[in-house]
């Protein structure tokens, strides 16, 4: 039985993350997507408010299951027994990136592991930065963002006070 940690910000998600999150759940058995809370970094939406986007758009596979974290992902890859660590990648940023985070993963425990899967192109050029500037200048969020929850998160956007 093979169980896949995918953490990050989701700040908010977005059809990239779910690209991943959709053929990621086809491949394992088990998905775990992990918020991970930051301290350092506010972000835009809370993480009650991005577990909820989350659990909102993923509802219908089975074998996701969706969870916020403060820590270490080695520390939360060895609480949950994951056997790897998948993050997704768009270009050669995210690789080098990538590459750099995986090889920490790997020095703080010798027995993670990280897969890489590539985005579709369709969906390559989409980031949550992306969204909020778009969002919060008012811009459609149709197709960047899932359809269960892009009224709640283009009305957030812009009306950020509210
Ligand atoms: P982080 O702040 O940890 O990078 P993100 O929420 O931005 O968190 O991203 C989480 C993961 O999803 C990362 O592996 C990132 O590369 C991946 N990701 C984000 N957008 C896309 C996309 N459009 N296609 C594929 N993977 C993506």
């Amino acid at each position: 039985m093979s169980t896949w940690l995918y953490p990050g910000s989701f700040d908010p998600v977005t059809m990239g993350h779910m690209d991943i999150i959709a053929r990621a759940s086809r491949l394992c058995d088990r998905l775990l997507v992990a918020v991970l809370k930051n301290d350092a970094k506010k972000g835009t939406f809370s993480v009650e408010e991005r577990l909820d986007f989350l659990r909102r758009s993923t509802g219908r596979w089975p074998n996701v299951e969706v969870f916020a974290f403060s820590g270490l992902t080695v520390e939360l890859l060895r609480q949950t027994q994951a056997d790897a660590v998948l993050r997704g990648l768009r270009n050669v940023n995210d690789f080098v990136f990538e590459q750099q985070v995986a090889m920490v993963n790997r020095g703080l425990d010798p027995q993670a592991e990280t897969l890489l899967m590539m985005s579709s192109p369709t969906v390559s050029h989409i980031s949550s930065s992306m969204v909020l500037s778009v969002g919060l200048h008012g811009g459609s969020l149709s197709g960047l963002v899932p359809d269960a929850v892009l009224e709640d998160i283009s009305r957030k956007l812009s009306h950020p006070m509210g």
